[in-house]
């Protein structure tokens, strides 16, 4: 039996899992990110949640085949540098090289959105398709794209960067920098101002209530709301899944993959949100009448994406 182990770095944890070549996590673990910290000390922490984690399985790394690990910025994987983060002190950091110091494993490293693209290509929504556009949709907007069963990824690893693609003109305020930009419309954080912004002139809406019931507006509000059948977020959610769409109308028409997986707390709206974006995809795609309709399906791997993610890029750069 073969074993691999996934690393997921995220703002505020990181999650290590031993997996077998099937993607079932066997053995996880965590630790908390302490984004300041000096980078040979926090792979010094990666290193011991690795040894711990194999360690409780009862097994040793010599059982293990490769790390693969996802990791929330630019990443110049050739290299085995991580460029940029923007959450973590990671800035041109050579964190294969540290790695090499304490384990005698392959280690591949990857960006989390295009890991996660190759994790549900491997194990999860879009299993065995070769032409996927995998989108998350959480504080930002990240895509993965595979193209005939490759990831990819641009020079330097700084393609693929979906989120983006500007689709209003001298639009609204990216994190970015740019304006108008896909993930400034189509975020999980873009509804969120969207709906506070409505509910300024709208205190009487059904949202203003589930909003203070939960402190706070999230995307699930509206969703819930919508469904009981409040006017405002009916408008809201209209105008927030064109907006998701219309971004996905581009990648498709510029891919044309079989299939979009979308990502994120949001797409577990269910067929509210899933619905109006399929129909608007279909209705929009270049080639529409010729071309078989590209499915949008929802994410599988939800919180193992970054773990399976990692361990697909291993098993893949592996030829497994
Ligand atoms: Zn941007």
């Amino acid at each position: 039996m073969k074993y691999f182990i996934g690393i997921d770095i995220g703002g505020m944890s990181i999650k290590c899992g031993l997996v077998n070549q099937s993607g079932q996590i066997l053995k996880w673990d965590s630790i908390v990110t302490i984004p300041q910290q000096d980078y040979t000390l926090t792979v010094k922490d990666i290193c011991d949640l690795i040894n711990k984690v194999v360690g409780d399985f009862g097994i040793t790394l010599d059982d293990v085949s490769a790390v693969g690990m996802g990791i929330p910025g630019t990443v110049d994987a050739k290299r085995g540098v991580i460029t940029y983060c923007n959450n973590i002190n990671f800035r041109n950091t050579p964190i294969v090289e540290e790695m090499k110091k304490h384990l005698s494993l392959p280690v591949f490293i990857g960006n989390d959105a295009n890991l996660a693209a190759l994790g549900e290509v491997k194990f999860g929504s879009a299993k065995g398709e070769a032409d996927v556009v995998f989108v998350t949709l959480g504080t930002g907007v990240g895509t993965g794209i595979i193209v005939d069963g490759k990831m990819i990824i641009g020079r330097n690893g700084a393609g693929a960067e979906g989120g983006h693609i500007v689709i209003k003109k001298g639009g609204l305020q990216c994190s970015c920098g740019q304006k108008g930009c896909w993930e400034a419309y189509a975020s999980a954080t873009a509804l969120q101002k969207m709906a506070a912004k409505e509910l300024e002139k709208h205190p009487e809406s059904l949202i203003a209530d589930l909003a203070k019931k939960e402190g706070k507006v999230s995307g699930k509000a509206v969703f819930d709301a919508a469904k009981m059948g409040d006017r405002l977020a009916k408008r809201l959610v209209k105008r927030y899944t064109e907006n998701v769409s219309s971004g996905l109308v581009s990648l498709v028409n510029i891919f044309r993959p079989s299939c979009i997986i979308i990502g994120g707390g949001i797409s577990n709206a269910g067929d509210g949100f899933f619905k109006p974006i399929q129909d608007y995809v279909s209705k929009n795609s270049y080639g529409r009448e010729t071309c078989p309709r590209v499915e949008v399906r929802s994410a599988a791997l939800k919180n193992d994406a970054g773990i399976l993610g990692g361990v697909a890029l291993a098993m893949d750069s592996l030829g497994l």
